[in-house]
């Protein structure tokens, strides 16, 4: 069995990322192994039974301030600008969430301008001297109304707890603005990867030194090959065998659907906070600006059981983490990168970042200049011992791999 320096267990951003960095950055021989059938984590995309480009495990939009991160990616795919927007089904009306003054106006028949939306949240808001919670985040914005329509019943579904019981790092990812701009993000930049994310990651792992296992458990074969540090990207608590319990990650089914006709939706995704057993439903085609005569939808539903998709934010699974966290940083030559195996409600610019940071940090290195490190090869006199007849044991000159990370 071939020698490797690295087994990266898991081929989403964080694994393929530090396969591609570590391979082409740093002449390193990677073994990428997943147990899925497919490169790209949860961003996998494919092209379904009608040909309609689809993300297998929901929807995957990129958006990110990080020039050096958008730049990074950028070599592995040209890009579709796109702007994400989405509405939520609430008393029988679609408006726009995040909260705008659309949203405002459109529910309570009014018309208001920017000024008295203000003062329209500020009767309404709830003063809170600390935001804790995800309640509090909402309550102390738009008042209990508001937070009653879009996010407790939402958020009740996604998690399977009241939004009290959670974190205020959950729902204040959703804004609440007072002007008209309905994009669902702000971010310098966004938009889809053109041909997809599957091909995005094709590109980047597309490297002599990198070679990929699909549909194997690492534990399979981790005794079986060799290989002189591990970098772990699935979820940190299953390393441990569950040493200190379960850590409680959100599990998502997803049901797909295909219809026989162009268009179901105005907009990518529909959120449904208090009808149906579904949290949102999205339709690819707003995504990817493909042109099809029928359109692929999917249906979200949230579960307590399942493959783990979400870390659970609040202050109880933190404390579980930190413990597994220090196991973690007490076992040599094993790095835990990613949003599950580092337990952080990341999006994919923020685990892209991660791992370039890993990857920084091993090749000791700043980030940027991690970023563009390119392995060259080079000839290098190697002395060896002479043999008892004094001719050389190997050849003088003999091509070794640059070492350009620390090792
Ligand atoms: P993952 O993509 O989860 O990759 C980990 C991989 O490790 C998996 O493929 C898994 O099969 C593999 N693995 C685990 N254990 C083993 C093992 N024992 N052996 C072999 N392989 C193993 N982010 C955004 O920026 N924008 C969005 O719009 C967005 N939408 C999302 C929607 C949903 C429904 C979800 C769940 C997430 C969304 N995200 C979004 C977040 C995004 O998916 C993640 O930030 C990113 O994909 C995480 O990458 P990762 O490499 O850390 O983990
Ligand atoms: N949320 C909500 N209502 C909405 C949208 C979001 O209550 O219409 C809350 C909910 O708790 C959700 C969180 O805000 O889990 C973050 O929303 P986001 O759209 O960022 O979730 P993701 O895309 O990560 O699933």
């Amino acid at each position: 069995m071939e020698a490797f320096d690295y087994l990266i267990v898991g081929a989403g951003f964080a694994g393929s990322i530090l396969a591609e960095r570590l391979a082409r950055g740093s002449g390193k021989r990677v073994l990428l192994v997943d147990r899925r059938a497919h490169v790209g984590g949860n961003a996998y995309d494919h092209y379904d039974d009608a040909g309609i480009l689809v993300h297998k495990y929901g929807p995957h939009i990129f958006h990110t301030n990080s020039q050096e991160v958008f730049d990074y990616l950028s070599r592995f795919t040209p890009w579709r600008q796109y702007q994400h927007r989405v509405l939520a089904c609430v008393d029988g009306q679609l408006v726009p969430i995040p909260i705008n003054l659309d949203t405002i106006n459109q529910l309570y028949g009014l018309n208001l301008t920017s000024l008295e939306m203000d003062s329209f949240l500020a009767a309404r808001a709830e003063k809170r001297e600390v935001i804790r919670t995800s309640e509090d985040v909402v309550v102390s914005k738009v008042g209990r109304e508001l937070y009653e329509k879009f996010f407790r019943g939402y958020t009740r579904k996604q998690w399977g707890l009241d939004p009290s019981e959670l974190d205020a790092q959950v729902t204040a990812r959703v804004p609440t603005r007072t002007n008209r701009d309905a994009r669902y993000f702000t971010d310098t930049f966004q938009a889809m990867p053109s041909r997809g994310f599957t091909r995005m990651f094709q590109n980047m792992l597309d490297h002599p030194n990198i070679s990929v296992l699909l549909n194997t458990d690492y534990r399979e074969i981790k005794n079986l090959v060799p290989h002189r540090e591990l970098i772990y990207t699935g979820p940190i608590d299953e390393y441990f065998d569950f040493e200190f319990g379960k850590l409680p990650y959100r599990c998502l089914e997803f049901k797909h659907e295909t219809h026989n006709r162009e268009f179901l939706q105005p907009v990518a995704v529909i959120n449904y906070p208090n009808d149906y057993a579904f949290t949102r439903v999205t339709e690819f085609k707003h995504l990817t600006g493909q042109e099809h005569p029928k359109t692929s939808i999917v249906y979200e539903f949230s579960r307590a059981e399942g493959d783990p998709y979400y870390p659970i934010p609040r202050a109880e699974n933190s404390e579980l983490y930190r413990k597994y966290q220090a196991l973690a940083d007490a076992t040599e030559g094993v790095h835990f990168v990613g949003r599950l195996a580092t337990y952080r409600y990341y999006n994919m610019d923020q685990v892209a970042a991660q791992a370039l940071t890993v990857f920084a940090q091993m090749a000791g290195l700043s980030r940027a200049e991690a970023i563009e490190l390119e392995y060259e090869p080079k000839l290098t006199a190697v002395t060896f011992p002479l043999n008892g007849n004094g001719s050389h044991a190997v050849p003088l000159r003999k091509r070794r791999r640059a070492v350009a990370t620390a090792s």
